[in-house]
């Protein structure tokens, strides 16, 4: 039986749920060609997918977008994305000028500039304060309680903020506006010393975006501090780091070794060339959130008791593995995949499969999996977290 519909020259195939085995069978009703086209893994899963595993996948794309005059911003926590209980994420963009207004809450933010450059600023409970510009690759991490602001540089930017509670939303956080305008004036007159009219102008609400100039020169608005400046940097150059490189790609680590005030979340930066893989691993720490920089890629989640889910994902989109579940990555398109991991802790840690395998007694892992020589003799003491062979790597048929 072919009944597929007739395809045309310039179309995309029309995928089927169809396996190369015959199992399946053409899908002539109602369907969005797009989102197959999009899930190539879902629609025909691999014959080792089994069980029943929670949705991993969550793309910004289906999220809805606040629009402000300085910007804009769209998030991905437990609303969205059930299984993600440990972080929250918020994709934000700002224009020349635009401003996040000074606010604060209870969860820590880390964050990850995509594109273009911000100012980002903040004060201490010691009265420390901080300033500094923010570029590509740059991160920030502000500590739960402790109030800043972001704002635009010449170009705009695009930022990646998470935060270390699945349930926080950045559109319900605590805002200077929102807190001057649920305060009588005659409050305000008395907390600054001056009279109620110095206040007639304020926002009637929480203000969260708005569009102002774009700021002078970071020495022309820094606020010299009887305390001085905060005593760990609350920013952190990752692409500056130099990377562990494998045959493969690369990986940059950054946690409070390296970047001391993040003591709540660790992330990796993962490089991942067309042809390789993430490897077979696991985390002994905590949920993994993972945010798809560029390029494409397949995950698929072990969760034991017979268990596995193979998942879809390219750029803008989110990916969430549980504690400890094992799981990897392939590169599946022609460009190199770039993605982050997050884990709500103070260090990044990985148990890498095949690393395991190679420190534990050579007769166990035989006789445990009835594999010889061939196997054994390749198994490698250091870690790979990338790996590629040729000859070895992942085609769709
Ligand atoms: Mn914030
Ligand atoms: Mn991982």
């Amino acid at each position: 039986m072919n009944n597929a519909p007739k395809q045309h020259g310039t179309t995309p195939p029309i995928p089927q749920p169809i396996r190369s085995d015959g199992a399946g069978g053409v899908d002539l009703g109602p369907r969005d060609v797009i989102r197959d086209l999009e899930n190539p893994d879902m629609l025909v899963p691999p014959v080792t997918d089994a069980g029943l595993l929670p949705n991993l996948k969550f793309s910004f794309s289906d999220t809805s977008m606040t629009l402000n005059h300085g910007g804009w911003s769209r998030e991905i926590t437990v609303r969205e994305m059930p299984i993600a209980t440990t972080l929250a994420g918020v994709n934000m963009s700002l224009k020349p000028g635009g401003v996040r207004e000074l606010h604060w809450h209870q969860q820590a933010e880390w964050s990850y500039m995509l594109l273009g450059s911000a100012r980002i600023t903040s004060v201490d409970q010691d009265g420390r304060n901080f300033i500094a510009d923010v570029g590509p690759g740059d991160l920030w991490y502000f500590p739960p309680g402790i109030p800043h602001s972001i704002q635009g540089l010449e170009e705009g930017c695009e930022f990646l903020l998470v935060f270390d509670d699945g349930n926080f939303s950045d559109l319900n956080t605590l805002s200077i506006s929102d807190w001057f305008a649920h305060t009588p004036k005659e409050v305000l007159s008395a907390n600054f010393g001056v009279p109620q009219s110095a206040f007639q102008s304020i926002p009637s609400g929480q203000v969260y975006i708005y569009q102002d100039e774009v700021p002078g020169s970071i020495k022309s608005q820094e606020i010299d501090s009887p305390y001085g400046t905060v005593p760990q940097s609350f920013k952190y150059q990752l692409l500056a780091q130099k990377p562990i490189k494998t045959p493969g790609g690369s990986v940059r680590i950054v946690d409070s070794s390296n970047f001391p005030i993040s003591k709540t979340i660790a992330a990796a930066l993962v490089e991942v060339k067309p042809g390789a893989m993430r490897e077979l691993h696991w985390h002994p720490n905590n949920d993994e959130w993972q945010y798809y920089l560029t390029g494409q890629g397949r995950m698929t989640v072990f969760a034991g008791n017979g268990t596995a889910r193979t998942f879809d994902y390219r750029a803008g989109d989110v990916g969430y593995i549980p504690f400890a579940l094992g799981h990897y990555i392939q590169n599946t398109g022609n460009q190199t995949l770039w993605f982050l991991e997050m884990f709500k802790s103070d260090r990044f840690v990985d148990m890498s499969l095949n690393q395991w395998m190679a420190l534990t007694p050579r007769e166990l892992v035989q006789s445990n999996l009835h594999v010889g020589p061939e196997l054994l003799d390749a198994l490698r003491k250091e870690k790979w977290s990338v790996v590629s062979y040729p000859g070895f790597f992942f085609q769709r048929k």
